[in-house]
């Protein structure tokens, strides 16, 4: 469990960087920009953190970008690597895309639960100096030409020169700024669960299963789980262990099939696909859940808001601590909204895909990508896509 420094009270009048929500971006951006000597107040309106293990992928770009914050090897130590993602229908390999052959030193994809990171992101934010100040619900914010006042629910005010809102889906941050989130919302739930299971597969491998029922995604975590993910059109709250066995059943192995035998943790939640318009009104800006939601197929939301907050901190660390020109500012939206806009088509193509119904399209579906699992480059251009070394602008500059 993440345990939080609790003291609203001690809250600063004023502040470099006010961050509204201590999620993974929040946290990033903190220990960033504290490690960088620029004040930055965090703040989360939750009296302790989430412990539950939401998203647990961590791809190769986004260990390179916590590399620089000295958490990467901590990560990895307390996860588990997966060198591989398979596309199958039942006990057909339609495609596998190999991350062993990625150029970077962290060729494979991190399966740990998103508590751990949490966690990890916590001791380094800690350690450079920094805390999230909790329980503290932002109630409203009032920009002017030389900075924001932010008001809590309590009463309490900051003034700060800039705002970010890491404060999630339902951001305060980014209807204060009025900035808009546009999209939709999926007809399916989604199903979450850790389980114990028997499982013949090797646990260095991430399944995703194409069903015409819905997609299923297993994969390993450490502590000898499995984690399952699959679209439903109805689902119960908290999905048990029948629920679960039966989803494996029918859309997972059917030679020696997934035996559950318990569930740890299991969910049920909406998902959506959105992007705010901006990510920058003014003094504001917004990073994470709050600038763009979408399908978790393949893994990655927390990954690109963990980038966000990454390339802001690098910007606003230019323009408080180097005395860089505003404009360098204006550049976070430019590199990093197309990075999402792009992330959102990929994730809503896959799911798309995973869940075609028609006979002939899905015969069609799997001889195509049958056939594409032939050609190394596309499965290369695969592996590079989704551990997101592909899509950083600002690494592509770098090599
Ligand atoms: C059940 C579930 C399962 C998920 N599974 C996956 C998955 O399998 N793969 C994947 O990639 N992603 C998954 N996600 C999404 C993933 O968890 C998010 O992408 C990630 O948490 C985003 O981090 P964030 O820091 O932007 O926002 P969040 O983690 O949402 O953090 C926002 C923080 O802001 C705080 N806050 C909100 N409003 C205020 C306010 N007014 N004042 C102060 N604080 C405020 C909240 O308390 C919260 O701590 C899942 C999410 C859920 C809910």
């Amino acid at each position: 469990m993440v345990v939080d420094d609790q003291d609203a009270q001690g809250l600063p009048g004023t502040a470099d960087v006010l961050i509204v929500g201590a999620g993974p971006v929040g946290l990033t951006l903190a220990a960033s920009l504290t490690a960088a000597g620029v004040t930055a107040v965090l703040i989360d309106k939750q009296a302790e953190g989430a412990n539950t293990s939401r998203a647990c992928v961590v791809h190769s770009r986004t260990l390179e970008v916590l590399r620089d914050l000295q958490v990467s090897e901590h990560l990895v130590s307390r996860g588990l690597i997966a060198s591989k993602f398979t596309v199958r229908d039942r006990d057909r390999v339609l495609m596998t895309i190999d991350f062993g052959d990625l150029p970077t030193d962290y060729p494979y994809t991190l399966m740990v639960p998103q508590d751990v990171t949490e966690q990890v992101l916590l001791d380094r934010l800690r350690a450079v100096g920094g805390q999230v100040h909790r329980p503290c619900e932002l109630a409203s914010l009032a920009q002017d030409s030389d900075g924001v006042t932010a008001t809590m629910a309590t009463g309490d005010t900051i003034r700060a020169a800039y705002v970010v809102g890491t404060d999630g889906m339902h951001s305060k941050v980014r209807e204060h700024a009025g900035i808009g989130f546009t999209g939709d919302t999926y007809a399916q739930s989604f199903v979450l669960a850790d389980v114990h299971m028997d499982w013949h597969l090797p646990d260095t491998e991430v399944m995703l299963y194409y069903s015409p029922a819905g997609l299923v995604v297993v994969s390993a975590l450490p502590g000898g789980r499995h984690r399952i993910v699959a679209t439903v059109d109805e689902a119960p709250e908290s999905p048990d262990r029948d629920f679960v066995q039966a989803l494996v059943e029918a859309r997972g192995p059917r030679q020696r099939p997934a035996r559950v035998r318990d569930v740890v943790w299991s969910s049920r939640f909406r998902v959506h696909h959105r992007l705010a318009e901006h990510y920058r009104a003014g003094r504001i800006f917004l990073a994470g859940d709050a600038a763009h939601v979408h399908s978790p197929a393949g893994g990655q939301g927390m990954n690109t808001g963990i980038q966000d907050a990454a390339c802001l901190a690098a910007r606003l660390t230019a323009v408080l601590r180097e005395g860089a020109a505003d404009a360098v500012l204006d550049d976070y939206e430019t590199e990093r909204r197309v990075v999402a806009a792009g992330v959102v088509a990929m994730t809503d193509r896959i799911t798309r895909i995973a869940t075609i119904d028609s006979v002939p399209l899905r015969k069609a579906r799997n001889a195509l990508l049958h056939a594409l699992d032939w050609v190394p480059a596309v499965r290369h251009s695969l592996a590079m896509r989704l551990s997101e070394l592909a899509v950083d602008p600002h690494r592509r500059l770098q090599h």
